[in-house]
């Protein structure tokens, strides 16, 4: 009786942590999902900036692609740094080196790691947030990626904290992610290119928050899956 309660209560908790082969699949995840909204992007991108958001983003994760390809490993620290030094050095504009810092700050906070729980997602988000806001200093309002990251880093931590288990925090977080960036569309925007239309910047949904729910979409997609799942 004990082992099939305990059994049933695993079955129930999902994954509790995240191991570097998720982490690699988060990435390529991504990448396809950049790759499929390419055209999306770049259109939200032409409205209120240059138009070049999909096409700096799909260029980027495709360089990232090839980097991330070759050797299996167990840092994931050191893959999520890959990540961003190979977004710094290849994507032009804001956006790039921005996505740059985010992943290199996400790199940084979990150095090391071979598996990420609740509390090390979180830190990695809190980072990732931190790094974008030093480099942009984009307050959440400014009609910025920060307006879907700040809501999706909160929910998450709401969630672990009132008990969800890791799949449904991230699930949370994603839709907190979407509605911040559906919740750009009213504002007027404060920084970046977008931010020389001014009160003509409103009426439109801003790009960079756009991908940004695809970031933390995609990492509740391919997180919430079984875990022998790819
Ligand atoms: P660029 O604006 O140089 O053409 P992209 O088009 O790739 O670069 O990226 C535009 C996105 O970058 C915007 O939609 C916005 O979300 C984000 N962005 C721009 N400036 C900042 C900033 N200072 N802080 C945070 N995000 C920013
Ligand atoms: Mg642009």
């Amino acid at each position: 009786m004990a082992a099939v309660a305990a059994i049933e209560s695993t079955a129930e908790q999902g994954r509790v942590s995240v191991a570097y082969d998720d982490v690699l699949r988060w990435i390529r995840t991504f990448a396809a999902e950049v790759e499929a909204n390419k055209e999306y992007l770049t259109q939200l991108d032409a409205a209120i900036g240059d138009g070049d958001h999909g096409i700096n983003m799909q260029r980027g994760m495709s360089a990232v692609l090839g980097k991330v390809d070759a050797p299996a490993g167990d840092d994931i620290g050191a893959l999520l740094k890959t990540v961003g030094m190979t977004l710094v050095s290849r994507v032009g504009g804001a956006g790039g080196p921005l996505y740059g810092t985010l992943f290199l700050q996400m790199g940084t906070a979990t150095s090391g790691k071979g598996e990420l729980g609740p509390d090390d997602w979180a830190a990695a988000l809190e980072a990732a947030i931190g790094g974008v806001q030093a480099r942009g200093k984009a307050e959440p309002g400014d009609k910025t990626m920060i307006d879907a990251l700040v809501p999706g880093r909160d929910a998450f931590k709401a969630g672990i904290a009132q008990g969800d288990t890791f799949a449904d925090a991230l699930r949370r977080s994603a839709e907190a992610a979407e509605r911040g960036m559906q919740d750009t569309i009213p504002l007027v925007a404060r920084k970046g290119r977008a931010s020389y239309l001014g009160e003509r910047s409103v009426g439109h949904q801003d790009p960079g928050a756009t991908s940004a729910h695809l970031l933390l979409k995609t990492a509740a997609d391919t997180w919430s899956e079984a875990e022998q799942a790819g």
